[in-house]
């Protein structure tokens, strides 16, 4: 155990589960978390669902309750930015020039939403969406805007979509590859999430996009790369995540787009530890070191983190899981579906609940579900186990997946 203190910079959610767990696990000694934000810990996923819509409180999104927080007994320096890492004096230093001492650090700094390099793409009507801040903002030009365009068919370009169409704004969605969300999502997914757009009125383009941006005392006008004008009073940029990872990287720590760890948050340094959306490790499944940009990798992966920086036994190989809610629509991904392959589909309407399973000969390896959480529970439990699985009793609505366990 170590004697402290223990320095968390990012006080997001991977940041405030890593100062949970240190407490629930017996650390005693000081414990700083700094994060720049001026909200205490904080999850995002409904910055771009409820909250976007209005139906629920910015505050309902705080990690933990003002009484689990203070219980924490945590040094919680809000709006404060930690701007340089001394590995060798083992000390981070704010933006005010205060110098904090750490025995063991752990890097939470997520990343921030890209912006795309044009004219005309910041500043008023102009929107990403990272923050409670942002969300606000773009709630609050929906009240007023009647066109959205949206650049980017991402996860948070598609419910940015789906959140305009329930506010009465009309939505244009430009996505430069040839299918939605192709980064994350297997073909089949992306297939049925334009039919659900376009279902829903977005006039989604695909294989677009745009060369410039001009501004009028009326609103702006996009022109696409095909030549054509798109008027729109509001725009929002969702192009993805940019990792937080330049302390590490100015410290001299291996990054890659995010700071190289072991599943656990281990970086090359020990006395330094990352996990969250900055944190790039072997997923399981992946084949290769990636990012999880998710709710349960920012949560799971900071409780194994904070064991390691304990020095505990601390295993993290739990199976990627990721959902997305869309015009009353739940969507959930176990695992990582190959782009292309051709899943096993459970339920043929694509208006009612379906699953869609990937098998790697008998073994179920991912799976995708809409509106049927219960598959995804299965599938989870069929995966763990390695439990062998027939394709055409796995494709039969009338079997019940807990069967096959
Ligand atoms: P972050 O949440 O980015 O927190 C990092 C914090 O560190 C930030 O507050 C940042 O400002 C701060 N920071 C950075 N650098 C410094 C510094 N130098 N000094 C001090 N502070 C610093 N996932 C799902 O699984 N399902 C969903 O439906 C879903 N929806 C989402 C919707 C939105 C709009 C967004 C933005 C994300 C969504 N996600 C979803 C992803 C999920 O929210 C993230 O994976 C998760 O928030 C990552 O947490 P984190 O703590 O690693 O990083």
């Amino acid at each position: 155990m170590p004697t402290g203190p223990i320095v968390i910079v990012g006080a997001g959610q991977a940041g405030g589960w890593a100062a949970k767990t240190l407490r629930g696990e017996g650390y005693a000694g000081t414990l700083i978390l700094i994060g720049d934000e001026r909200h205490p810990p904080y999850e995002r996923p409904p910055l771009s669902k409820a909250v976007l819509l209005g139906e629920a409180a910015p505050e309902s999104t705080h990690l933990f309750g003002s009484d689990v927080f203070d219980g924490l007994d945590v040094d919680f320096r809000a709006g404060a930015r930690v701007v340089a890492i001394d590995r060798v004096g083992k000390s981070v230093q704010l933006g005010s020039g205060e110098l904090i001492a750490y025995d063991k650090l752990v890097l939470a700094t997520g990343g921030r939403a890209r912006t795309l390099p044009m004219d005309n793409l910041t500043g008023d009507r102009v929107f990403t969406l990272r923050t409670l801040e942002d969300s606000a903002a773009i709630g609050a030009a929906f009240e007023t805007a009647q066109t959205a365009l949206v650049l980017g068919g991402g996860w948070i370009g598609l419910e940015i979509a789906a959140a305009a169409r329930a506010r009465g704004v009309g939505v244009t969605l430009i996505e430069v590859a040839h299918r939605l969300c192709h980064r994350a999502a297997p073909t089949a997914l992306s297939d049925w999430l334009l039919w659900l757009h376009r279902n829903q009125g977005v006039d989604v383009r695909l294989g677009e996009s745009v060369a410039r941006v001009a501004r009028s005392a009326g609103g702006m006008t996009a022109k696409l790369g095909s030549g054509e004008d798109v008027a729109a009073d509001m725009i929002v940029v969702g192009a993805g995540l940019a990792a937080s990872d330049e302390l590490a990287r100015t410290a001299g720590l291996a990054c890659d787009d995010g700071v190289l760890t072991d599943p656990c948050g281990r970086t090359d340094d020990p006395g330094i530890f990352a996990c969250g959306d900055v944190a790039v490790f072997d997923v399981p499944g992946a084949g290769r070191p990636m990012r999880l940009e998710s709710w349960a990798n920012a949560q799971n992966q900071a409780i194994a983190c904070a064991k390691a920086v304990l020095g505990r036994d601390a295993a993290y190989d739990e199976i990627p899981w990721f959902w997305s809610d869309q015009y009353g629509r739940n969507i959930q991904i176990l695992g990582l579906p190959p782009a292309d392959a051709a899943p096993v589909r459970r339920g043929p309407s694509d208006d009612a609940p379906f699953s869609l399973l990937w098998l790697a000969g008998d073994r179920l390896t991912a799976a995708v579900a809409v509106d049927s959480a219960n598959d995804i529970k299965v599938a989870k439990r069929l995966m763990a186990r390695g439990v062998a699985v027939d394709a055409d009793r796995l494709a039969d609505p009338e079997v019940s997946l807990r069967k096959l366990l």
